[in-house]
């Protein structure tokens, strides 16, 4: 086998030949066959993750809560001195409680895997001579890696190309600064890793620049690696509502407690067994603590994450999809998020003049290259400027590949017969500064002729035009009227058009340092063009549809205020006339976070803002008590991200960098998804209230049953294995198909919610408390009613209207105001199902005589079922008749 050779990690002091001799890593990358048995070698470039949970210590976590264990002492106390049937009933109960709990759990686990599956990284790798892109745990030792600004290094690589190419390692070495890296060989021993700059380590960031690496480790041989038992994976921390549902908990559990031993000593004092009584009161702590309350939220997020995935939104923080609801400002960026991403330059200016691209020359392709650069006429310079400042490639297939701003240029030049590798051949790249979104500007250098360089450089129109001294012409420079320019500049922008400007400058020789301040300035300008991006066609609807929802949608551009305001325009964020909300990063920038947060709620728009001012933008409307959703996708808006609530990286332009710093990614791009997170967010949220409130609501009524009977002189109505039984079927399953629910008409209509709003506001606690007892009234009264008959059968009535009325609360409280009817019981389908499971269930232990001798139970007669049955319905008709209330007032 031709494997790598690993016997010295120091690769750092063996030249870039020696090196990729050693890796046996061919030019044209290495051949399939290669790269199959060096994968069986090696492995995956993956750290070896922590030990998860085993299924087996899932299951037995479920009876680490005391209670639990408490109930089955208790239940095994009885079984030895009185009935041994008990002690079965009971532990088969709660071995199902705990098997429904152990799904839930694993089902969440395997949700959460899921979508961290799908928010793998991946890397570009020269393999048989095509640049392919592959997850990045299948790379091997002796793979080229192309590395681009916004990467997260891969692997541990030896780079065999750096252009300007800085990494951030602080993830390893701890140093915040920016390493500027270098290809040469070094030759001092026992370096630390931050030295080693001709390296490049797995885990770290590329902050600008670019190059190529030849991977030298993977997965746990990495630095890395080396030191990733100290970084394993945090644990998903709990989610605010998590939290604050924990502590509420606690004290509910320290009153439940309470309740219990009141409802101990009372049936003692009526002269009840102690053994049963005990039994009783340890039963109601188990039913009436709501202990899957935090695994019921996990579950209804992980679902909902999973549902989002299809809606094109990757959640990479769980909390982010309960708080979406909270939402009340989205910062948009406007390239490919409210526009499509497909530009087509429409318009191009030079010798003072403003042309559409019909009137440019075609040119045989051959001819391209037949002049020098300076010999060029006009306006085939300008497109061989096109094309020779780009970044854009063609793959095997001929596809242009790269960035949409400088695919339309170099599908014009293409277009006119300026082909990009003939170019290239004839006038190389001899150096470059590459672009970034603070300077907005990139330069190339290449031949221009009698041995002279020619530096190109392109970007944003106004950055230019201030830097252009002069105007080029063939014969010579003449003077420029900046002023006239920025008008033209201006009247292709007020078009709704991206503008871009093209201006050389002339070196004997390619410069010793290439610092953009010096080399990009003092240029000769050759032209302008002018970019068609057109909105998306949904944007439009999704920024109205903000506006309902209480939304206030913002756009951040790097782009030209008057392109950016036409943009926002059409879309809806900002009106005809108005004006006064578009400012730009220029007098955005003197301004300190008082002043921005004096005007922060008026401004829509901000143009040509560079991403370190977005975080600025997110304070300031945090400060204001905001919720703020943030996009991004370069390296720098990494810090606007991970400070926004809810940072979105954008999925198919994103850099890794920025993925990493968001909590969720957008799969296409595109605004409106984020609009329908938030609903999703928002429905989600109102049915993890809608579960609290059921399961509190009947957990209340359970506690006034067994609670207030002794005090109004009748026996204690319950035993506890009918305590447990509702507690199995009906907390578990109706409860989670409460997370199915669809979303309520008015979700888009309403104002975002509050984050710091109490879980129980908007008469959340009321309804639990008068529901609550109005469900313990009906029970106790079922219960003085029948008293006259036989234990069993006035038990087994009270055990029934128990259990169905929770059924009927759960079918009424489906929606926060439209009725059971108009709804129709079809649209929550699980919620139908399981409650039709759960009224079979509760029949079985009336009428199927094994279960009546476990249960002590008696089969009820007609009439007696249909007064039950009658009895359960008053909750259900009471709470639909809450609700017309809640209609007929909001109607006024
Ligand atoms: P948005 O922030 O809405 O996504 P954007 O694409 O304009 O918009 P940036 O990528 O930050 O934002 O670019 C800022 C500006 O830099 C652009 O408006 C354009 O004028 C210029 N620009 C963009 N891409 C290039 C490039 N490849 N070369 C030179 N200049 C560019």
């Amino acid at each position: 086998m031709n494997s790598a050779d690993h016997t010295s990690p120091a690769w750092y002091l063996l030249d870039v030949n020696t090196a990729s001799d050693r890796l046996h890593s061919p030019e044209q990358g290495l051949t399939s066959a290669e790269v199959e048995s060096r994968q069986a070698e090696y492995g995956l470039n993956e750290l070896v993750e922590k030990q998860r949970k085993s299924v087996w210590m899932m299951f037995l976590d479920q009876f680490k809560d005391f209670m639990i264990l408490v109930l089955i002492a208790a239940a095994v106390v009885s079984g030895i001195i009185g009935e041994p049937a008990d002690t079965i009933a009971i532990t088969v109960i709660v071995l199902l409680n705990a098997i429904l709990g152990f799904v839930q759990e694993y089902r969440a686990e395997k949700a959460m895997a899921a979508l961290k599956k799908m928010a793998a990284p991946s890397a570009n790798v020269l393999r048989g001579g095509k640049v392919t892109t592959l997850p990045v745990n299948q790379l091997v030792p002796g793979d080229r890696v192309m590395l681009e600004a916004g990467n997260i290094v891969p692997a541990d690589m030896r780079l065999t190309e750096a252009v300007q190419l800085q990494i951030d390692e602080a993830a390893l070495t701890g140093e915040s600064l920016a390493v500027e890296k270098q290809t040469r060989q070094i030759t001092e021993e026992e370096l630390p890793l931050g030295d080693r700059k001709n390296l490049a380590f797995k885990g770290t960031l590329i902050t600008k620049g670019h190059g190529q690496g030849i991977v030298t480790e993977t997965g746990m041989r990495t630095q890395l690696g080396q030191i990733a038992a100290l970084l394993q994976d945090q644990e998903q921390g709990r989610t605010p509502l998590q939290k604050r549902l924990a502590t509420f908990g606690q004290k509910l559990a320290y009153a439940i407690f309470a309740i219990c031993i009141i409802v101990f000593v009372a049936g003692l004092l009526r002269g009840e067994p102690p053994l049963l009584m005990l039994l009783t009161a340890i039963s109601l702590a188990v039913a009436a603590i709501p202990e899957a309350l935090p695994a019921v939220i996990t579950i209804s997020l992980a679902l909902g994450a999973r549902k989002l995935v299809k809606q094109q939104a990757l959640i990479r923080k769980l909390p982010a999809v309960e708080t979406l609801g909270s939402v009340s400002y989205i910062c948009t960026d406007k390239t490919g998020t409210l526009t499509q991403n497909r530009m087509t330059v429409e318009q191009v200016y030079f010798d003072n003049q403003i042309r559409s691209t019909n009137e440019l020359p075609e040119t045989e392709s051959g001819s391209t290259t037949s002049q020098s650069l300076a010999d060029k006429p006009h306006a085939e310079l300008l497109l061989s400027a096109l094309s020779l400042c780009n970044d854009t490639r063609l793959d095997g297939d001929d596809e242009v590949v790269g960035d949409p701003t400088e695919t339309a240029l170099f599908e014009l030049a293409r277009e006119k017969g300026f082909l990009r590798d003939a170019l290239e051949s004839a006038f190389p790249r001899l150096a470059e500064i590459p672009f970034d979104a603070e300077r907005k500007l990139m330069t190339t250098f290449h031949p221009w002729n009698e041995g002279k360089v020619v530096s190109i450089t392109k970007g944003a129109a106004e950055e230019i035009v201030v830097r252009a001294t002069h105007l080029h012409a063939k014969e010579g420079p003449t003077d420029i009227d900046q002023s006239q320019v920025m008008q033209h500049t201006e009247q292709i922008a007020g078009e709704g058009l991206r503008t871009l400007g093209f201006a050389l400058r002339i070196w004997d020789a390619v410069p010793e340092s290439l610092i953009p301040e010096e080399i990009e300035a003092d240029l000769a300008l050759v032209g302008l063009v002018g970019m068609l991006d057109p909105p998306r066609p949904e944007a439009a609807e999704s920024v109205a549809l903000c506006r309902t929802a209480g939304i206030h949608p913002v756009m951040i551009t790097g782009d030209h205020p008057l392109t950016a305001a036409v943009i926002a325009r059409r879309v809806g964020i900002i009106d005809e006339e108005e004006t006064e909300s578009v400012i730009t990063g220029k007098e955005l920038q003197p301004l300190t976070l008082e002043e921005l947060e004096a005007r922060v709620e008026k401004i829509r728009v901000y143009a040509r803002v560079s991403p370190q001012q977005k975080l600025k933008i997110v304070q300031a409307l945090q400060n204001r008590g905001h919720f703020v959703a943030m996009t991004g996708d370069g390296v720098n808006d990494a810090p606007a991200l991970k400070r926004a609530d809810i940072g979105v990286a954008m999925g198919i332009t994103g850099t890794d960098v920025s993925k990493e710093a968001a909590h969720m990614i957008l799969l296409d791009d595109n605004f409106s998804t984020i609009v329908k997170t938030v609903r999703e967010g928002r429905r989600i949220f109102d049915n993890i209230r809608k579960f609290i409130k059921y399961t509190m609501t009947s957990n209340l009524g359970e506690i006034w049953t067994i609670f207030l009977a002794p005090l109004l002189g009748l026996p204690i109505p319950l035993l506890p294995i009918h305590i447990l039984w509702i507690n199995l079927v009906t907390d578990g399953v109706p409860g989670l198909a409460l997370t199915a629910e669809p979303g309520e008409k008015n979700l888009m209509q309403r104002s975002p919610r509050h984050p710091q709003e109490s879980i129980f506001a908007h008469g959340l606690g009321t309804h639990i408390i008068w529901v609550g007892l109005l469900m313990g009234a009906v029970s106790l009264f079922t219960q003085a009613w029948f008293i006259d008959r036989s234990q069993e059968h006035w038990q087994t009535m009270v055990f029934t209207v128990l259990c169905l009325s929770q059924m009927g609360h759960v079918l009424a409280i489906r929606s926060e105001r439209e009725s059971f009817f108009s709804q129709g019981p079809l649209s929550n389908k699980p919620l139908f199902g399981a409650v039709l499971l759960t009224f079979i269930l509760q029949m079985g232990t009336i009428y199927i005589p094994i279960l009546n001798e476990v249960f002590k139970t008696a089969p009820l007669t007609a009439a007696e079922l249909a007064i039950t049955l009658a009895l359960s319905s008053i909750v259900f008709i009471a709470v639909e008749v809450e609700k017309t209330f809640k209609r007929k007032k909001n109607s006024l």
